[in-house]
């Protein structure tokens, strides 16, 4: 295969180099180039202002983001949370030292079945870890009843939410702590990268010590980790933010487009929630079986295209636990396929995707 026509599922935007560079110049000057410089404080400030956030700390990556949250809220025992989601959900729990307790998903959102939430909750539980999967946000009131019934704490791994609101609201705001990841391969990103939002006060106190060893110049309040983002990765940030309207412009129209291309009366395409701003951050699309699932990733791929198998598999499934059984989030895992989703997708290369996808499933 010419490596020319080779479509990718994703494809990370870079900004001009020379807008990167002249960020950085003064940098190079002062070589404060981390720590909390002057320009990963302005990502931090332009984050805030865009997201609508109280606090909002910039760190070193998505998984550290969500150890942070689990740390910070001082969770111990049983944390329920979702198979449907990317490992990281399920290793960051477990190297943390809780354990992780699996609330089945709903088939049309592929979020938290919040119906199947009480029947998990024990004497061990202190917290609920719900993905917002692909950007489709969890059942949120629901979610805060739950756990504000049974007093335990609400951490979101919002790493697909980016730039989705609920009534106005950004969905990076919800529950105590939203982690959010900004890796390359996110909507927005700082090439490594991501970030943990709250609303409260103490809590961001302790993230803010626990991303610097727990010290504060000369004062070692407690103990810590090193979680902290460089100017570098700042800068990309900086140059990526105001752009990241047009990404989800530009994705929509794709979206639109693999809509009214896909011969949908043999393939599933989720809809989409109605009454929230969407970010179009993936475009998934559902199988018959598990079995066709991957032929068609392979027929797919034999042309050129590649998609990922994301999620798969079910993490509770994960050949380090205990087994347990979620039938509806194994089902999903086992037949779903993403799609090349990226803002520098050409109209073609959707329509040939299309068309590969319709020829696989019409012989
Ligand atoms: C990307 C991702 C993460 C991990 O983020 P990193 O920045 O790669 O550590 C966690 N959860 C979900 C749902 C993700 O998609």
């Amino acid at each position: 295969m010419d490596s020319r026509n080779l479509i990718n599922v994703t494809k990370t935007y870079l900004p001009p180099f020379e807008e990167f560079a002249s960020l950085l110049s003064e940098t190079w000057n002062t070589r404060w180039v981390t720590n909390q410089g002057p320009l990963a404080e302005q990502l931090e400030t332009k984050l805030k202002e865009y997201l609508g956030v109280r606090h909002l700390l910039f760190v070193s990556n998505g998984t550290i983001a969500l150890q942070l949250a689990i740390r910070a809220l001082g969770l111990t025992g049983e944390i329920i949370t979702t198979p449907y989601s990317y490992v990281a959900t399920a290793t960051s729990v477990l190297w943390e030292r809780c354990k992780p307790v699996f609330c089945d998903i709903d088939k049309s959102d592929f979020c938290m079945d919040v119906s199947k939430i009480e029947a998990l909750i024990g004497p061990e539980t202190s917290a609920i870890l719900p993905t917002h999967v692909y950007g489709f946000p969890c059942d949120t009131s629901s979610i805060t009843q739950i756990a504000e019934k049974h007093g335990l704490k609400v951490i979101y791994d919002a790493a697909h939410a980016f730039g989705v609101k609920t009534k106005e609201r950004s969905l990076l705001s919800f529950g105590d702590v939203s982690a959010v990841s900004f890796h390359a391969t996110k909507l927005f990103h700082t090439i490594e990268g991501g970030a943990v939002i709250t609303d409260s006060d103490e809590i961001a106190e302790k993230l803010f010590l626990f991303r610097a060893f727990g010290h504060k110049d000369d004062d070692y309040i407690s103990i810590g980790i090193n979680a902290r983002n460089s100017e570098l990765h700042a800068a990309v940030g900086l140059c990526n933010l105001p752009r990241v309207g047009s990404f989800i412009q530009r994705r929509k129209d794709l979206n639109d487009l693999y809509r009214r291309s896909l011969d949908n009366s043999r393939i599933e395409i989720p809809a989409i929630p109605k009454h929230i701003d969407y970010n179009y951050s993936y475009f998934p699309v559902l199988l018959s079986n598990e079995a066709e699932a991957v032929s068609l990733k392979e027929h797919l791929s034999a042309g050129g295209i590649n998609t990922r198998r994301y999620f798969h598999p079910s993490l509770n499934t994960l050949p380090y636990l205990n087994p347990s059984s979620c039938p509806v989030s194994e089902n999903i895992a086992g037949r779903v396929l993403c799609l090349p989703m990226y803002q520098e997708l050409e109209d073609e290369d959707v329509l040939r995707i299309s068309r590969s996808v319709n020829e696989f499933m019409g012989y």
